[in-house]
């Protein structure tokens, strides 16, 4: 149990009406009845005047008291809906640390959440994500996580494990005769039932990863041929330099915009051409890199036939009247005349990489990197020859997928993840 109360402002940063401030731990009751007086009745908002130790007024504001186990870290904890003056939070700040709170570290009130078992681990990092969700895709995936839905696939395919050990740790201690027959059958099948199914939940495309981190398109094409132009009008504000000498789009531009719900960075690349200028060989060489990584390539021409086979080929300066070759849509970065449809035909694309149906998608690398261990141990349980080597590949593969809801052995990676959290989350 954690012996300190903690305090932190869970509202954003910055001036505003109301700011809301958390208070968790085991003196909860004590500083609440010293800041406040009468203790509210729990879980119902009340209206307080707040001292300090002084007798100084704070505030009035309406005041929350959640007793634990059911609250959100599970301790004693209360909130304050202070005004949102500067001097109103400093002053109960400087109340709360004389009354022996302290303030919270990032992401505390949803550690100590988890250490108290209100929370798997993968729920947590919902809640992160939930708050740095940007558009409704990404929040769609969050509350799906936070509700449990990974959390209770990966819980399943540890109680499977776990059955498999129990029953190939009875092969080991019991003489044949006394199991039946088909025990050993069992195992082995299980084995490649469970390893087929992770599999197929490792290749699914990265999609929630995808969802979660955001999409990388490229904008590729020839030099002059309105790449920067195309990205500002898409972007629909002036953030690529456009200019009209080819190669000065040197280094790759990149730009954040919303297409089906889910977060794109656009690079516009440096005009894909040899040359012998130093600077704009290095410009071409990071463009080629980008484009290479993206998630999907939009080609801009003007009347030549596309050069490569991209996903998305656009024909622009549609404008002065040229004939659009055949697969391109065709486009006025300058007159906006098609970028209706191409931004329909971009947020198609960023749905279908990013859209899952069925049980929900692996959303991070933790889990990703975690699932291929227990893959790999799973793989060398059923090639193990000794049944002590395959169960010992079984206990791996128990303890690789238990770390991903944090069921087992965490303790080293919880400074990191918790690390990224705001503070008073
Ligand atoms: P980039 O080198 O491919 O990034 O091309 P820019 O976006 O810098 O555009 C090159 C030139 O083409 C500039 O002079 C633009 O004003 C012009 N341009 C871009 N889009 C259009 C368009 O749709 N129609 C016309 N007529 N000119 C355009």
């Amino acid at each position: 149990m954690n012996a300190d109360t903690i305090f932190a402002v869970a509202s954003g940063a910055g001036h505003a009406a109301i700011a809301v401030m958390r208070l968790s731990g085991p003196e909860c009751h004590v500083i609440l009845a010293a800041l406040c007086g009468r203790i509210p009745a729990p879980r119902r908002a009340s209206l307080r005047r707040l001292h300090d130790d002084e007798g100084a007024e704070l505030d009035r504001a309406m005041v929350v008291w959640l007793p634990g186990p059911g609250s959100y870290t599970g301790e004693d904890a209360a909130e304050f809906y202070l005004h949102g003056g500067r001097a109103v939070l400093s002053g109960v700040a400087d109340a709360l640390v004389r009354l022996g709170a302290r303030p919270a570290e990032p992401g505390e009130f949803t550690r100590r959440a988890f250490l108290n078992g209100r929370m798997d681990l993968t729920e947590c990092e919902a809640v992160h994500d939930l708050v740095a969700a940007e558009t409704e895709a990404q929040r769609r995936q969050a509350l799906r996580q936070l509700d449990g839905a990974l959390g209770s696939l990966y819980r399943v395919w540890a109680d499977r494990l776990r059955l498999l050990l129990a029953q190939q740790e009875a092969l080991i201690d019991f003489p044949d005769e006394e199991l039946p027959p088909e025990v050993e059958a069992q195992v082995v099948e299980e084995m490649r039932a469970l390893r087929s199914e992770i599999a197929a939940h490792l290749d699914d495309n990265r999609r929630g990863e995808r969802l979660r981190d955001g999409l990388v398109f490229a904008v590729t094409g020839a030099p002059n041929v309105g790449k920067s132009s195309l990205v500002n009008a898409l972007a629909e504000r002036d953030v690529a330099i456009v200019s009209a000498t080819p190669g000065t789009t040197r280094d790759a531009l990149e730009t954040r915009v919303v297409l089906g719900g889910v977060p794109v960075t656009l690079v516009d690349t440096a005009g894909l051409r040899d040359t012998t200028d130093q600077i704009e060989a290095e410009g071409v060489r990071r463009a080629r890199a980008r484009a290479a990584a993206a998630d999907l390539v939009i080609e801009v021409v003007e009347t030549d036939a596309p050069e490569n086979h991209a996903s998305v080929c656009v024909a622009n300066k549609l404008d002065l009247g040229r004939p659009v070759p055949a697969g391109a849509i065709g486009v006025s970065a300058l007159t906006g005349e098609g970028l209706a449809t191409l931004r329909d035909r971009l947020a198609a694309a960023a749905r279908s990489l990013t859209e899952s149906s069925g049980p929900p998608p692996l959303t991070q690398a933790r889990h990703r990197s975690a699932l291929h261990e227990t893959a790999a141990r799973l793989a060398g349980a059923q090639e193990a020859d000794l049944p002590e080597l395959r169960a010992e590949d079984l206990r791996l593969a128990l303890r690789a997928v238990g770390r991903i809801t944090g069921s087992v052995g965490v303790e080293d990676i919880l400074d990191t993840l918790f690390a990224r959290f705001c503070i008073g989350k």
